[in-house]
């Protein structure tokens, strides 16, 4: 059976050779070094000055609503992972929802204006499948109505737009090290914001502390513990690896779908991409289907990243968003994963080429 993904382990004895360290002090929690040394070595290699790693990349989201004191109404986009839009509903805020690009897939940056009322405190977007929003146009409508900008770049490690870590861009970003991404921590995940926000992200994310006695703030605990610490040490090391081995599964891709009528993500210029996902776009859902049966019964699971739309969640005010939602009655991930054979990738290009 081969999934969409696959949880990259480096050898256990590494692992435990990290986790050892917090056996030996005792110390399994509340900033330990290992979660300390985790933030080094992610703020030195991602090239972005201020992480706070926190126990997935949910809570971040939160954290962030909640510290940037957003009352109101957020324009977001339709198109990712459900935490998005939940995060935004969970801190009593209203998504308001525009439609997306339809190559980039991002939020339609032209038609964020529109969507702007009195009530509008921020945009939360997302860089979805690690591919940037038009940051720069993002910024200057931001500035413009005086809004707070806060990026969803769950998928986005290792990625840099214009030379910079995509991180460093809107005044918040966030990220997952769940399993399922590239670089993972089990559970995990980290926010990453401008200086002038540090503090109170910080004091947010550990309940309010100010010492032992005092509070800062109102707070929850979104700490990332010693041993989540320890499996993004061990993973690290192995990160230049897991790009370099996505790069060679997404060219042998590209290369079988070249003369096809497949729709591919279309990267934005000046990105340095990470290759965490591979979209595929199909005419209409019933091919979506057709392919999807013929992989299943060869044993291959692809994903349907994301349906449904996030403006048809169960608790959000409908509104019809046209290009999103056509867009994830069509699209699908093929399996992507350190690990996959040449001749897996070959049966799961031939199988979804014969079914077009
Ligand atoms: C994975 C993901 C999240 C949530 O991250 P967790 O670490 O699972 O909490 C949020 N947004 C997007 C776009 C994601 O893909």
């Amino acid at each position: 059976m081969i999934n969409v993904t696959k949880t990259f382990l480096p050898p256990q004895t590494e692992y435990q050779a990290i986790l050892k360290q917090a056996w030996d002090t005792g110390w399994m929690t509340n900033r330990g070094v290992l979660v300390k040394k985790l933030e080094n070595q992610l703020r030195n290699y991602l090239k972005t000055p201020n992480i706070l790693a926190m126990t997935n990349g949910t809570l971040p989201l939160q954290i962030a609503i909640k510290a940037l004191k957003l009352k109101g109404d957020i324009v977001t986009t339709p198109f990712s992972y459900v935490a998005t839009t939940s995060s935004i509903v969970w801190e009593g805020c209203t998504p308001v929802f525009v439609d997306i690009h339809p190559e980039y897939l991002t939020i339609d940056e032209n038609q964020i204006e529109a969507a702007i009322t009195p009530s509008t405190k921020a945009i939360l977007a997302t860089h979805v499948f690690g591919n940037p929003c038009n940051v720069e146009v993002i910024d200057t409508i931001a500035k413009k109505h005086n809004l707070k900008v806060i990026y969803d770049a769950a998928h986005c490690f290792g990625v840099t737009y214009k030379g910079q870590s995509i991180f460093n861009y809107g005044d918040v970003s966030t990220c997952s090290f769940h399993a399922t991404k590239l670089f993972h921590t089990g559970e995990g995940g980290a926010l990453f914001c401008k200086q002038t926000y540090f503090d109170s992200m910080f004091h947010h994310h550990n309940f309010g502390h100010d010492g032992t006695e005092n509070f800062h703030c109102l707070g929850i605990n979104a700490k990332m513990s010693e041993p989540q610490a320890a499996m993004g040490l061990s993973v690290f090391p192995y990160i230049d690896f897991i790009l370099e081995q996505r790069k060679i599964i997404v060219d042998i891709y590209d290369k079988a779908f070249v003369n096809t009528n497949l729709q591919l993500l279309r990267l934005r210029d000046f990105t340095n991409w990470n290759y965490s996902y591979y979209p595929v776009i199909f005419k209409d859902q019933s091919q979506l289907f057709k392919v999807i049966n013929a992989l299943e019964k060869v044993g291959i699971y692809p994903r349907r990243y994301f349906y449904p739309c996030l403006n048809n969640l169960p608790y959000v005010v409908k509104e019809i968003m046209p290009f999103a939602e056509s867009l994830s009655s069509r699209i699908i991930c093929l399996p992507l994963f350190v690990g996959l054979t040449v001749s897996e990738l070959t049966l799961i290009a031939e199988t979804l080429k014969k079914n077009l």
